[in-house]
């Protein structure tokens, strides 16, 4: 079966279509591992605002972990002075539509990522 024929699997809407969520490539162009306890284990069936903000929570948890390894002294995609630019940049945006009127999102928050950002600058800009 190819369809979902309920709901939004985060918020519940019944009207409007559905798309089915995959987590495909992650925010650093890597193909993502079905077995990665970070994979969905399950197909999720979302509407549109919701896939939307689906697609802001992968790319903040993608550059939360390696933010993570960076911080702990392991190989990391952050360590990239270009991939560090581009995370800030993207962190930058997810904030942006987060705080715009009626975007709360079902599966992040504000707060965590101006955490995460902070939590960024704090560190040396890799050259
Ligand atoms: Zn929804």
């Amino acid at each position: 079966m190819d369809s979902w024929n309920e709901s939004c699997q985060a918020c519940g809407a019944g009207n409007g279509p559905l798309t089915k969520f995959s987590l495909g490539k992650d925010f650093f162009g890597r193909p993502y591992d079905r077995l990665s306890p970070l994979s969905d284990q399950s197909p999720k069936w979302y509407c549109a605002p919701c896939s939307m903000h689906k697609n802001l929570q992968r790319d903040f948890r993608d550059i939360y972990d390696e933010f993570d390894k960076l911080r702990a002294g392991h190989i990391s995609e952050l360590a990239k002075g270009d991939e560090f630019r581009r995370a800030s940049l993207r962190l930058q945006e997810i904030l942006t539509m987060l705080s715009a009127p009626q975007q709360q999102s079902p599966f992040l928050s504000g707060y965590d990522v101006t955490l995460l950002m902070e939590r960024l600058n704090t560190l040396t800009m890799p050259v």
